[in-house]
Order: C-alpha cells, then sequence, then structure tokens
C-alpha cells in the first residue's frame, strides 16, 4: 500500500531577500486555514530568519548549499548558515531518515531572471514528480527544471525530507514584492496542497507517466578577464527571455565596447536563469537545458 503523507513543510526566506517566500509565510502565520487540509499536517516557516532581517540572501554562506549530508554531519563547520542548516535538519529531516519530520517539502524562492514559473527538481523521488506533473496539467505555463545542483551531494533546502522541491519565479528584482508573482506564487502552492489532500484520499485521476522537463546541460559564465572581471554583459536578445532557444551565431553578451559575442554550443539548448544577480558570484551567466519528455 502507498504511504499516507503526514506532513508537509513550506519554507520561505532561505535566501533573505527573496520575499515572496518570506510574506506568504507571513500570510499563512496570520491565517493557517489558507494552508490546512484534512488529511495532512502543513508545517510553515522562515529558514534564515537573519538572512531576512537583514534583507541579504545568507549571511556566511548560501544556506540553499548547506545540506549537504557531510556538511551536516561535520561539527567543525560552524557559520551561522552551517549551525542554522543543522536546526531546520532536525525540524524537517533528518536528512536521509526512514522516519523524517516531513513527508515533502516546498522551498520558495525568486530570480531575478525573467523565466515565469519554474518547479527546480533536483531527485529522483517518484512522489515529487507525480506532484510536478500534477502542477504541469493545472498551470501549463509552469516550466519544469531538472538539477542537480551544483555541488554534487544535493545541497539543497528541498533534499532534506524524502520529497519536494523549489519553486521559482520571476523575474523579481532583489529585496522586492511583486503582487503578481506572488499571487502565482501562492496558486501553485494550493495546486500542491489539492494534490496531496486527492493522493491521501485515492482520488487523484490518474498516475502520471511522463512530463516535459527543462534538462540542465551546463552553465556558462559571462567573459572575464584574469582578475575575474566580468568584460561582457548578457546580450538584450536574451535579456527578458528566460527558456529561450538558442542556436549557433546568435549573440549572447556583449561586450562593454558593444562587440557581440556569439553562441556556439550545441543548436537547440534552451537559456534560463539568465543573468540571475545571485549567480554572478557563482560564475553562472545562464544555464543551458536540453528540452525533453522523459518517463517518471
Ligand atoms: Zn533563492
Amino acid at each position: 500500500m502507498k504511504k499516507q503523507i503526514n506532513k508537509i513543510a513550506i519554507t520561505g526566506g532561505t535566501h533573505g531577500n527573496e520575499l515572496t517566500g518570506v510574506y506568504l509565510i507571513n500570510k499563512f502565520t496570520k491565517n493557517p486555514d489558507l494552508v490546512k487540509r484534512d488529511s495532512f499536517k502543513t508545517i510553515f516557516m522562515h529558514t534564515n530568519l537573519e538572512a531576512i532581517k537583514q534583507c541579504t540572501r545568507y549571511i556566511d554562506k548560501d544556506l540553499n548549499r548547506t545540506f549537504t549530508k557531510d556538511g551536516l554531519n561535520n561539527p567543525d563547520l560552524d557559520t551561522y548558515e552551517d549551525i542554522l542548516a543543522k536546526e531546520i535538519n532536525q525540524k524537517i529531516g533528518p536528512k536521509g531518515s526512514d522516519n523524517p519530520n516531513v513527508d515533502f517539502i516546498m522551498d520558495l524562492h525568486s530570480t531575478t531572471s525573467n523565466m515565469g514559473l519554474s518547479i527546480c527538481i533536483s531527485t529522483e523521488d517518484k512522489l515529487s514528480w507525480q506532484v510536478a506533473a500534477y502542477v504541469k496539467e493545472c498551470i501549463p505555463e509552469i516550466h519544469i527544471f531538472s538539477w542537480k545542483g551544483d555541488t554534487g551531494d544535493t545541497s539543497f533546502v528541498s533534499s532534506i525530507p524524502p520529497s519536494g522541491f523549489t519553486i521559482e519565479v520571476g523575474s523579481i528584482p532583489q529585496g522586492v514584492l511583486r503582487a503578481d508573482m506572488f499571487f502565482e506564487t501562492e496558486k501553485i502552492i494550493q495546486t500542491i496542497l489539492n494534490f496531496f489532500e486527492l493522493y491521501n484520499n485515492e482520488k487523484l485521476k490518474k498516475v502520471y507517466t511522463e512530463i516535459e522537463i527543462y534538462d540542465n546541460v551546463k552553465s556558462v559564465d559571462f567573459p572575464r578577464d584574469k582578475d575575474g572581471n566580468i568584460e561582457a554583459m548578457v546580450h538584450p536578445d536574451l535579456q527578458e527571455n528566460g527558456y529561450y532557444k538558442l542556436k549557433k551565431g546568435d549573440p549572447i553578451f556583449v561586450t562593454l565596447d558593444g562587440e557581440y559575442i556569439c553562441y556556439s554550443d550545441l543548436d537547440g539548448l534552451y537559456a534560463l536563469f539568465i543573468n540571475e544577480a545571485a549567480y554572478y558570484e557563482k560564475g553562472v551567466a545562464m544555464c543551458l537545458a536540453e528540452k525533453k519528455i522523459i518517463s517518471i
């Protein structure tokens, strides 16, 4: 018999300057009935309180890259976020446990990149993919981005319980609330909660067998000089066009002097997370993904 889902977590403020999630948690705190369902318990929380207070992405290090099993088990790692990650892991994990405190998590994020609504999914877990497929059916404009992350062992908040994923919406500047994206994100949350109410009551109409995804292939950094200074900007053709289908010869960067730098990789890859502010320090100007339909 399939496993009943007993507890779901909604987390916001993992990056303290991404206000959509921060204020949705504020809204649910004032009115918990909004996320209440009969067949499971919903908990919600701000994850990085100090970063929220300072309206910054993080204090010492990116909390959303801090949930590797090695890091969580290493007592010598003692930055603010390392300690915080261990506390969060006890609340909604522990990661890898057969009996975690939470069955499913949705971690709320926003991006400065104009890519609309996305689910970023990093797990092979079958239930997570069923949820993603259900959301895609209810909200067809959402994109499903499959990405294992940049640290090897998945280190996202969404990797703590056995099932879950990250919700990314944009474009939203850091430290800014945008009403349309706020309500779109709330709609995704409600859709996910609806899924689990149907799932627990065995009222889902079907099992999904396939889904269209954007499968991460690689990331592309800005052209930089030997000291690491950026020498070219994202080309205006790409700037506002998340999930842009690239072909050889498309201008993707423009130097400070106005010269174009053209794409020379595989035809047909899609560019996303284009010009995400938080990725300048990660050496990522955009991610490239392959669009495909996979079996789930
Ligand atoms: Zn984020």
